[in-house]
């Protein structure tokens, strides 16, 4: 007798299946073979596969990418552990913002980085230390002495670790910077111009002010908390966007939520998307002090763009396709075939949940978007708990799940 082997592990079927790199958007089924995405088709047989999951009333999205996180736990007071956290948010990749500088990354990338389950990427700190000491009642700018920020010792560790650091990070403003002010930009520029990598800049409260920060980025650099509250909003007192952040839209300068404690305001983040600026990416920049909110994690904070007007298709392309290019990893953040199987699966609840950005702020949102599991180069990671979103499910008012799989805006 002849056993037939069957040709798919996995079929992942009844889904909408949301791919912004390849404009699919609707019902399709997933087929996964030996870690990677083997088809893609409106209907796939099921006896062709080893194993079904039935995903209908869910999305079926490439998993998702959260650009800017603090995973160096342990190691750093902001850092969180990265497993668990992409368990509870449904992320495949996690990217660390710059915990770690060039004489602490080789401790990230040992203790952390290589341990973890999940995929973790870095951006390099141009300040030697990385993010020393930030931590409730304590905050001493890493970025604001000369003599950390040295373009030699940084770029010597970005080349050495070429398949883990993607790019350079600053954090520009009053209290990380100083009285540096751009100097330590243009450091940061300098490394990251000799490194051949792109740069992650962070701008906090002024000086030095947000155009002028980022009129100095360059095509593919990433502004981090482009939707902070003012001071150093990205719209002016009439709820303009600044010319500045036009132009350099223009030049190919990536915008980024990265929402953390103190750099997601509703009202920025409205003014710009009704003036045609939504953001190119959303990223939760979570971390100790914001991990039990107002950030909470990447699924959070995309829920509250889609609060602010974002259609969930946008908002899942700025979690997906958009990152995986920030990155230089045109292999991640989409399903085309012979891509590594991460999926990420999200049920979209009709909810009324009172959002909360970083200034106390409030907003009732109708949707909340909930992981419900993910694969990792296919391998199942059931979904974590989300205590703090429950109680607010709106009645299903004879709408199936897979109504709102479908329907959801
Ligand atoms: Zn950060």
């Amino acid at each position: 007798m002849v056993t037939r082997r069957p040709r798919y592990d996995l079929l992942i079927a009844g889904g909408r299946l949301v791919d912004p790199r390849a404009g699919r958007d609707g019902r399709f089924d997933l087929a996964l073979a030996g870690g990677r995405v083997a088809a893609v088709a409106p209907r796939i047989d099921p006896a062709e596969a080893a194993r079904v999951h039935d995903a209908e009333g869910l999305m079926v999205v490439p998993g998702l990418i959260d650009l800017h996180t603090h995973v160096y736990h342990s190691a750093t007071a902001l850092g969180v552990a990265p497993d668990p956290l992409a368990a509870r948010s449904g992320v495949t990749t996690l990217v660390d913002a710059g915990s770690a500088g060039a004489g602490t990354y080789a401790g990230l990338r040992d203790f952390v980085i290589r341990p973890a389950a999940t995929r973790v990427l870095a951006y390099l700190n141009i300040s030697y230390p990385g993010i020393f000491a930030f931590d409730r009642g304590m905050m001493v700018g890493e970025a604001a002495d000369r003599a950390l920020l040295s373009v030699a010792h940084c770029v010597a560790v970005a080349e050495a670790n070429r398949d883990t650091i993607v790019g350079i990070k600053v954090r520009m403003g009053a209290g990380t910077s100083g009285e540096l002010g751009l100097a330590a930009l243009d450091c940061a520029l300098d490394a990251a111009e000799r490194a051949g990598l792109p740069l992650m800049s962070h701008i906090g409260r002024p000086p030095p002010s947000y155009a002028a920060v980022v009129d100095r980025l360059r095509q593919g650099d990433v502004l981090t908390h482009c939707f902070r509250p003012a001071p150093n909003a990205p719209v002016d007192e009439a709820g303009r966007v600044l010319p500045a952040l036009r132009r350099a839209r223009e030049r190919g300068v990536l915008f980024d939520i990265g929402h953390g404690m103190g750099a997601f305001g509703f009202d920025s983040a409205e003014q710009a998307v009704a003036e045609g600026f939504a953001p190119d990416i959303v990223s939760s920049d979570v971390h100790s002090l914001c991990v039990d909110g107002p950030a909470y994690d990447l699924a959070h904070t995309m829920s509250k763009l889609v609060a602010c007007g974002v259609p969930i298709a946008d908002v899942l392309a700025m979690a997906t396709d958009a990152p995986a290019r920030a990155l230089r990893r045109p292999d991640l953040g989409h399903l085309g075939e012979g891509a590594v199987a991460d999926v990420t699966l999200i049920a979209p609840v009709p909810a009324d949940f009172p959002f909360r950005d970083v200034t106390g702020g409030e907003r009732r949102g109708r949707w909340l978007l909930r992981p419900a599991g993910l694969y990792r180069a296919g391998t199942f990671v059931a979904p974590a708990a989300r205590p703090f979103e429950a109680g607010h499910d709106r009645p299903a008012g004879g709408r199936s799940d897979r109504d709102n799989a479908m329907e959801a805006p």
